[in-house]
């Protein structure tokens, strides 16, 4: 359930594995589009994709593992998925500005304790002459060679082009309740489909991000989790950048993403709003990078904006990754990292189901 990049990431994953699979999402009516439009965006079409693995402050931990299988498994999933008809890469580097002394000492004590993970501390003085000038912090940069980007649309334009390589079932339909059912030999589930064309399947995957709540709330689950809106803004410089000389495919000053596209065109983004409606004062805020935007960012035009929701686990850490369940297994509430865990979510979901597998048999 659910055809963001979860949902379809995963149901490409358990076709290769060899699984007969269906996916179902009102929002599969629609190709994907080109480019975001500020209509029927799930968080995932909205989202900048930008993938920041390595460059996470901690070494332990779930969430620290889960960061690190997906950027091993990133690789090979789009030498998979790139296709002459979906082309798919992976953008590099992505340079993060220190915003005070404190932040570059916690940045060089991670760089100094990573040593083979492609972080290096670049001090002031080091700093690369870019066209146009980065946003100027004045206390250095730490540089990830191997996190950066990787476009969400294309990204889900191929793995929609493969889903029907497998033959994958694709139903645009909203599952507007499951049921539990049992005959003496087997359990398995009913989805009860808005278009009315119910289905029987032995297993349900729930990557529906806000709408898995009140799914599993009529199940006796509850997994409530909040919207965070994040806006988004294309920008044009007034003057040509050269070709963003200098510039690494993300950069990251005070928790907002820069990302140089075309000649002279940047995204910017995300803010974090609770909530589900859009605050135009947030996208200022964030376009004068809480006053640090050089002249240029300030001379800019708008081209265009838009925003979607993020899915955050109230009370317990994202992503949500349970079998609640013989049979019912939940995959969502990804937050901010929806798009970078990706591949970890769906190998986290193949390997359950290989095991019920093994188990039942
Ligand atoms: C502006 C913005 C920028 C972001 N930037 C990044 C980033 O740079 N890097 C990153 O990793 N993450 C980023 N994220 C977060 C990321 O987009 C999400 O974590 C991710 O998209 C979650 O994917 P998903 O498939 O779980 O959910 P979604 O993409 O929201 O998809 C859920 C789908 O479930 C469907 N659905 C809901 N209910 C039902 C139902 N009852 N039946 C059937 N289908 C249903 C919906 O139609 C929807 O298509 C960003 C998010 C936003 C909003």
């Amino acid at each position: 359930m659910g055809a963001g990049v979860t949902g379809t990431g995963t149901a490409w994953q358990l076709a290769e594995q060899g699984h007969s699979v269906l996916i179902a999402d009102p929002l599969l009516a629609q190709p994907i589009p080109d480019k975001p439009a500020d209509r029927d965006l799930n968080g995932s079409t909205a989202s900048l994709g930008v993938l920041m693995g390595h460059a996470f402050r901690r070494s332990s931990g779930r969430a620290w593992r889960l960061r690190q299988r997906s950027m091993t498994l990133w690789p090979s999933w789009v030498e998979q998925l790139n296709h002459p008809e979906s082309p798919l890469h992976l953008e590099t580097p992505l340079i993060q500005l220190a915003g005070s002394a404190e932040e570059a000492l916690r940045m060089q004590q991670l760089t100094s304790t990573k040593p083979n993970s492609g972080l290096h501390f670049i001090d002031d003085d080091s700093l690369e002459q870019a066209d146009p000038v980065w946003p100027q912090a004045g206390h250095g940069a730490m540089l990830s060679e191997n996190d950066g980007r990787i476009d969400p649309l294309k990204l889900l334009q191929a793995l929609r082009r493969s889903l029907v390589q497998h033959n994958v079932e694709l139903r645009a339909t909203d599952v507007v309740e499951l049921q539990r059912r049992s005959s003496s030999h087997r359990h398995h589930w009913q989805l009860i489909n808005a278009d009315g064309r119910n289905e029987d399947v032995d297993l349900v995957v729930i990557c529906s991000a806000l709408g898995s709540t009140k799914l599993l709330q009529r199940l006796g689950h509850q997994r409530p989790m909040d919207a965070v809106l994040g806006q988004v803004l294309e920008l044009q410089l007034n003057k040509q950048a050269k070709q963003w000389s200098g510039w690494p495919a993300v950069l990251t000053c005070g928790g907002i993403n820069l990302i140089p596209h075309g000649q002279d065109r940047l995204w910017i983004g995300a803010t974090l709003e609770p909530g589900v409606k859009a605050d135009s004062a947030a996208t200022e805020t964030m376009r004068r990078l809480n006053g640090l935007a050089p002249a240029w960012l300030e001379d800019s035009c708008l081209l265009g904006q838009w925003h979607g929701l993020r899915a955050r686990p109230r009370e317990r850490p994202a992503p949500l990754l349970e079998e609640l369940e013989p049979g019912l297994l939940l995959a969502s509430g990804h937050y901010r990292n929806g798009v970078l865990l990706t591949p970890a979510t769906a190998e986290w979901v193949g390997q359950h189901i290989n095991k019920a597998m093994i188990t039942s048999s």
